[in-house]
């Protein structure tokens, strides 16, 4: 159960002050509850680390660890009652001090500039927008599409120096990344003017780059679009976006999708909808009726006898795909009756006859609504 607190920092035992600050700060930061939210393993760590820096750094405390163990810390009062780690408020505490306790550490540790300014970062997602048309967005359709990212130097691997000797130590800040200033009873740290914090400098830069680390490098991509897509979704494609820092992973590209409307078809949903004009008589009398669908083949739709305008029929499944790979929609049918014109003599003299042999049962909304009016007066 005696954990060593040497072995904790990973220091030799005779390891300086100097060795075990720098050994604690690096432990710390990694371990950080701020850097590893919910991870239980990281939080001990973290608390063991500052219990050990804590007694590591004071001599006299050190003095006693050195000769009675951890027990012999406890009783000269450094952990007075407790027993095992140290309590999270406590560790906090000794990591704000052993930082100095200015909020500048916390910019630099959370900004990602300063002298632990090395921390994975993932780079910045991008997006484009792209536009289909109404089939391929029933039928899928792969896009190709040009982006220009920004791309870690593979000459200088991102250092932005010629070669890893053109990397000096920065003489203004002496290599910390910060200025410390003491007014009195204030003291300030400010990151360094010279090397922005970073605590280098380099002296040769990478001629592939031109010392930026960085370069902007156009790509063309293949995107895979799923059948059943519609205007306004987005697809993710991790990974294709800026690379990330100090080794951390690329951003991500985000596909923005517009489909172009079509001549005929409209859709709810997954389903697909169309406008059907019929003439009179195959309202009346029924029809049959090939129409386009979306699909390789048309639909034989069976328009029943009696048919209004406004009336929708339903054919199941013979509408959009989905996009989550659910069930496919169902294809709706709107019937519009159009009333006949550019009627010749003969078509009339007939539609005369036929108006003689009408009954009031040919029209019941007509002969209903006339009943309803009688009623009102
Ligand atoms: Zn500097
Ligand atoms: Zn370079």
């Amino acid at each position: 159960m005696s954990r060593n607190y040497y072995d904790v920092l990973g220091v030799a035992k005779n390891a300086s002050q100097e060795e075990i600050k720098k050994a604690y700060r690096k432990q710390a930061l990694k371990y950080h509850p701020d850097k590893n939210q919910g991870d239980q393993k990281a939080a001990d760590t973290f608390k063991q680390v500052s219990e050990a820096y804590e007694v590591l750094s004071d001599e006299n405390k050190r003095k006693l660890y050195d000769q009675y163990g951890e027990e012999g810390v406890k009783a000269g009062g450094a952990h007075a009652g407790g027993a095992g780690f140290s309590s999270m408020e406590e560790a906090l505490r000794t990591f704000m001090g052993a930082f100095g306790g200015g909020s500048s550490m916390f910019d630099n540790f959370f900004g990602g500039e300063g002298p632990g300014a090395h921390y994975a970062q993932q780079g910045a997602n991008k997006k484009i927008q792209v536009t289909i048309s109404f089939e391929e967005a029933a039928k899928g359709v792969q896009k190709e599409a040009v982006i220009t990212n920004n791309v870690t130097c593979s000459d200088c691997n991102g250092s932005g120096a010629a070669t890893p000797n053109d990397i000096k130590h920065c003489n203004t800040c002496k290599g910390s990344g910060q200025l410390h200033q003491t007014r009195g009873f204030f003291s300030m740290t400010t990151t360094c003017p010279h090397c922005h914090g970073s605590g280098t400098v380099i002296t040769k830069a990478c001629t592939g780059c031109h010392g930026a680390g960085k370069l902007k490098k156009k790509q063309t991509i293949k995107i895979q679009i799923p059948p059943g897509i519609d205007s306004g979704m987005r697809l993710k494609m991790n990974g294709y976006g800026d690379s990330g820092e100090n080794g951390g992973p690329a951003g991500d590209l985000y596909v923005y999708i517009t489909v172009t409307p079509h001549e005929f078809f409209k859709r709810d949903g997954d389903d697909l909808l169309i406008e059907l004009p019929i003439s009179f008589t195959e309202a009346s009398l029924g029809a049959k009726k090939e129409i386009p669908t979306l699909e390789a083949s048309s639909y034989k739709l069976t328009i029943p006898e009696g048919s209004q305008t406004g009336k929708i029929l339903r054919v199941r499944s013979l509408g959009f795909p989905n996009v989550h790979g659910n069930a496919k929609g169902d294809f709706l049918i709107h019937l519009r009756v159009e009333t006949p014109v550019n009627l010749s003599a003969d078509q009339k003299r007939i539609l005369k006859e036929f108006q003689e042999t009408e009954k009031p049962q040919n029209s019941p909304q007509a002969k209903s609504f006339i009943d309803k009016l009688k009623s009102f007066f």
